[in-house]
């Protein structure tokens, strides 16, 4: 259960948010300090100091830190802080983003572009371990169609499609992937039914007033919700949501 901010905004913002994810039963933090965002004049990230605030959350919480690397001459400057790098799925075919991650050796989350074939997501992963670097997770966040009313159109049938194919986990972003906080707890559930292997969730300690994706960020009180409810789902298919020692009992 991977859960944090879309972006890094402040110190307090993020430890925040650290500690209510845990409380609730994450096992990582999630938090952007280099933004892809499709305006070049919305925010862009707090760079390194955000990478450095993600650091002291983890220093304080043990969580691990799951965050994006846009660049591959920023690839050495992410890993010296982060335990997962994300890669965006604007950068799914970013090949020598890819190859740049698989030597560097860090696990790698490996999001799919939005209108990417599930094909070319596994060729994308290829490169990485090519590289080098077995510990590649796949993540869907949804992809484009004609449907409007939700950001992107979550596939979730990508899940059991992939366990056929391959021996990579499999994680699912239903904040991405609906672009609704409203529909984001629903679709987390689903996931974990479809027999996703993790979930990445925006989560923000006052969403109205985010920097990115607030319309798509749970409150801490919706976050610890959604993780109860995908703990009676999972008991319901016969799965158990591995939670963080100091959890909270669900
Ligand atoms: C994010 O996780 O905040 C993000 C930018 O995701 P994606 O690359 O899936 O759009
Ligand atoms: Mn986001």
């Amino acid at each position: 259960m991977i859960a944090g901010p879309c972006s890094v905004e402040s110190d307090e913002q993020t430890i925040a948010t650290a500690r209510a994810v845990k409380a609730a039963g994450a096992t990582a933090l999630r938090g952007g300090a280099f933004k892809p965002r499709t305006s070049p004049y919305s925010f862009q990230g707090l760079k390194e100091e955000g990478l450095k605030i993600l650091a002291a959350a983890r220093e304080e919480t043990g969580l691990a830190v799951v965050t994006e690397v846009v660049a591959e001459s920023d690839v050495a400057l992410v890993a010296r802080y982060a335990d997962v790098l994300q890669i965006g799925a604007r950068n799914m075919q970013n090949y020598r983003l890819l190859e740049a991650v698989g030597a560097e050796g860090k696990p790698v989350l490996l999001k799919r572009g939005p209108s990417a074939t599930l094909d070319e997501l596994l060729l994308a992963a290829e490169y990485v371990l090519n590289a080098g670097n077995p510990q590649v997770m796949l993540c869907e966040r949804g992809i484009r169609t004609f449907e409007s009313h939700t950001r992107y159109t979550l596939p979730l049938a990508t899940v059991p499609w992939l366990h056929e194919r391959t021996h990579l986990p499999v994680v699912v972003d239903p904040s991405h992937g609906t672009g609704h906080t409203n529909l984001v707890p629903r679709m987390a559930a689903a996931a974990i039914a479809a027999d996703a292997d993790g979930l990445i969730v925006e989560v923000h300690p006052d969403p109205e007033t985010a920097l990115s994706d607030g319309y798509q960020s749970l409150t801490f009180a919706q976050f610890a919700e959604l993780v109860q409810l995908c703990q009676r789902v999972a008991e319901a298919v016969g799965r158990k949501i591995r939670a963080n020692e100091t959890a909270m009992t669900l």
